[in-house]
């Protein structure tokens, strides 16, 4: 399986920005989508009908927790009934199990703790790297288990340092998981507002002179190249037309 591209979490935004960075979702085969809060799920279904041409282009294929595919609890699911037709396949998993996607590439859904009790995590194995995501999840000591092996740790912490959190991930938990885990890079993302008045890269600083570990701030428009790391940021397309 060449040119494989996951679409992960695709919360409010995802469209605008991805036409906005050029990243071609028609291009996607694999959507995760971790849990049914808004901010990861909003675009589900309009990043479905761009992947698929509003499902002229029948294809790829949807990864979700149960509360995303099937509803739970009253609620309804995240996936309409249309945009389930207009997917190759779509799975909901719970934690613990394994996709294969050929030989190449293995997908493992991870534990979490979050007020969706069906929230995931993910771990994409493959010969070359391992990209592991914790997904919204307050810090449980199984959590560093579920994680070990990764090269490349993408880290939920909302909260900076000296905030805790019943439901999310913090600096000081990022901490603790990054000693343990020790990835290859660190990148902490989905920042609430405490972190962001304190400026996520400070925090991302004191992560790595705290752990030794290479840990960077994600922002829009950020790509690293999983071998050799390099980060760089893809420009805006400006449009003229
Ligand atoms: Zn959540």
């Amino acid at each position: 399986m060449k040119n494989v591209q996951f679409h992960l979490d695709p919360g409010p935004g995802s469209l605008v920005k991805a036409r906005e960075y050029g990243v071609s979702l028609r291009a996607n085969n694999i959507i995760l989508a971790s849990h049914n809060h808004l901010d990861h799920c909003n675009d589900l279904n309009a990043v479905i009908s761009a992947m698929t041409h509003d499902g002229l282009d029948k294809n790829g294929i949807l990864i979700g927790s149960k509360s995303v595919m099937v509803g739970v609890e009253g609620e309804r699911p995240f996936i309409t009934r249309s945009h389930r037709k207009f997917l190759d396949k779509f799975l909901s998993l719970e934690a613990g199990n394994t996709v294969k996607f050929g030989n190449e590439i293995e997908l493992r859904t991870l534990k979490t703790k979050h007020r969706d009790a069906n929230s995931l995590g993910f771990k994409i194995n493959s010969d070359k790297i391992s990209i592991g995501y914790t997904g919204d999840t307050t810090f449980f000591p199984e959590l560093i288990d579920e994680l070990k092996g990764t090269d490349i740790l993408i880290i939920n912490n909302l909260e900076p340092f000296g905030y805790r959190s019943d439901d999310h991930l913090s600096s000081d938990d990022s901490v603790r998981i990054i000693s343990a885990v020790r990835p290859r890079l660190a990148i902490i993302t989905h920042f609430g507002q405490k972190i962001l008045e304190q400026n996520p890269i400070y925090q991302a600083r004191d992560i790595q002179r705290r752990t030794n570990v290479q840990t960077i701030a994600a922002r829009d428009g950020l790509v690293i190249d999983p071998i050799s790391l390099a980060a760089s940021l893809r420009k805006r397309k400006i449009n003229v037309e």
